[in-house]
């Protein structure tokens, strides 16, 4: 599908996502060559830190909304940290004082539920990222509304594109294992895939 869209192997990061499976998976999955992982809870992944922390070129990127209660802890144990929506969230983290990487996540449908900052907001965040000594702003990152239909998220995916070029932003964290290749095929740089390399993950509870 790579030589269909144009796109080349090395411009796309598999980020694998392992929220709910131990530990034990991402040992597994580095030893098999991936490198990037992808946490949606600060508190799981803190439980999972000290048995992934010998995997030293690993890199671990929070997927998840973050509180900013958390934000301290999210810095100290992620490297990218996808979830930013706001000024103070951006602002919080930077006190941590340590380098750390950052997309903004831009909420493009009108559910009610989601997290994400508008996109007419995203020129004052950039702004306030950018005022931020510690944090690398890498890009943008976006969950459409879920839907089976892959075409039906490729709307959101084309327009976190068009945001990214306007702000001149090199990485698009769109496309999960039902959506990818429409993402893939609107520009992500690095989808999100969890079910579809590691199986249907069984709710805790
Ligand atoms: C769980 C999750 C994913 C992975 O979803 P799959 O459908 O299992 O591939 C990707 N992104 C976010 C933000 C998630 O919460």
């Amino acid at each position: 599908m790579l030589a269909r869209t144009g796109r080349k192997r090395e411009d796309i990061t598999l980020l694998a996502v392992t929220k709910v499976f131990p530990a034990s998976e991402i040992v597994d999955a580095y030893a098999l060559g991936l490198r990037e992982f992808g946490e949606n809870y600060v508190q799981e992944f803190s439980g999972k830190l000290a048995e992934v922390q010998h995997l030293t070129d690993a890199r671990f990127h929070l997927i998840g909304h973050l509180q900013s209660n958390k934000s301290r802890r999210a810095a100290e144990i992620f490297h990218c940290v996808q979830t930013v929506d706001s000024a103070k969230l951006a602002r919080r983290l930077d006190e941590v004082g340590r380098p750390l990487d950052i997309m903004l996540e831009v909420k493009l449908s009108h559910e009610d539920a989601k997290a994400g900052a508008a996109a007419a907001e995203l020129p004052s965040l950039i702004e306030a990222v950018r005022a931020c000594p510690n944090l690398k702003l890498r890009g943008l990152m976006t969950m459409p509304p879920w839907s089976d239909d892959p075409e039906e998220s490729r709307p959101y995916f084309r327009k976190l594109a068009e945001l990214a070029r306007a702000h001149s932003l090199p990485e698009l964290s769109m496309g999960m294992s039902h959506d990818f290749e429409a993402a893939i095929e609107e520009g992500s740089t690095m989808i999100r895939v969890g079910t579809a390399l590691f199986g249907k993950r069984v709710k805790p509870g």
